[in-house]
């Protein structure tokens, strides 16, 4: 019975990060479970909070793990926020506090996207910056203070590698431009719905038809609740189940791994 609620989706939101791979590693059965879905012609769309790479970049990542996917099973935290900001204010002048591959979206989505401290902007934009330094922390502090309104495309405080190592991601950034300005971030990103909710706009699939997969809890977890679609956690990354009683943010279904789920698509 419970294992219908998954067979029937017709739409799958996969976390990456933890989910697939483990930094360079594909994870066991991830390759499958993809195949599984594409004979079944179920929809997958790699969903990633992970905005220091452009979605042409995850392509690239995903063929060399051998993972099939094209540019339209791809999703990044930094093409929702672009779309988000699109939205509010078509060819805004932005700060990007981020790599230059997101940069580069914020241009390919026609934003005027400055890189001195020296013009009137409309929004400050951070991002996972594995690029920063401190000339940029200056130019976002500084218009921050200035009361220039400050956008982030996601809120993870922690970027996970293998074997419980990890580096500081975008949240981490931001609490340091908080301190120094009072200035809070709006994140956009999981676990916001609108992640959810554009993409099934896009593919015209009811949201009882989805699930989100993934291996965080106050992100892939919470964005699953919050969106009203499945939720499926994963102990691959960086959720332990000793974790799961205490937790507020309580999942649909628990399994180890994505290889779990191999079976249950039969
Ligand atoms: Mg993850």
């Amino acid at each position: 019975m419970n294992d219908e609620i998954i067979r029937n989706k017709k739409l799958f939101l996969l976390d990456m990060d933890g989910t697939i791979y483990l930094e360079d590693e594909l994870i066991d059965g991830a390759s499958e479970f993809i195949d599984k879905l594409i004979a079944k012609n179920i929809n997958y769309v790699f969903l990633t909070n992970n905005s220091s790479k452009s979605a042409r970049e995850y392509l690239v990542k995903l063929e060399k793990l051998g993972i099939p996917a094209t540019i339209d099973n791809i999703f990044t935290a930094g093409m929702a926020t672009a779309l988000y900001l699109r939205n509010i204010k078509e060819g805004a002048r932005i700060f990007v506090m981020g790599t230059q591959a997101l940069k580069n979206e914020f241009r390919e989505y026609a934003f005027d996207v400055v890189e001195t401290g020296d013009d009137d902007i409309d929004y400050v934009v951070a991002g996972y910056d594995t690029e920063l330094t401190y000339e940029k922390l200056k130019i976002a502090t500084l218009y921050l203070a200035s009361g220039v309104p400050f956008i982030a495309t996601n809120p993870d405080l922690v970027y996970p590698m293998s074997k419980t190592r990890f580096l500081p991601d975008c949240g981490s950034m931001c609490q340091m431009l908080e301190i120094a300005t009072g200035k809070k971030p709006k994140y956009i990103g999981k676990p916001r719905r609108e992640m959810v909710d554009v993409i099934a706009k896009r593919m015209n699939i009811e949201l009882s038809d989805i699930a989100m997969v993934g291996d965080r809890l106050y992100t892939d977890i919470a964005l699953g609740i919050n969106a009203g679609i499945t939720s499926i956690c994963l102990l691959s990354g960086e959720t332990r189940r000793e974790e799961l009683p205490t937790s507020e943010i309580k999942p649909d279904f628990v399994f180890e791994s994505i290889a779990e789920l191999i079976p249950i698509m039969n």
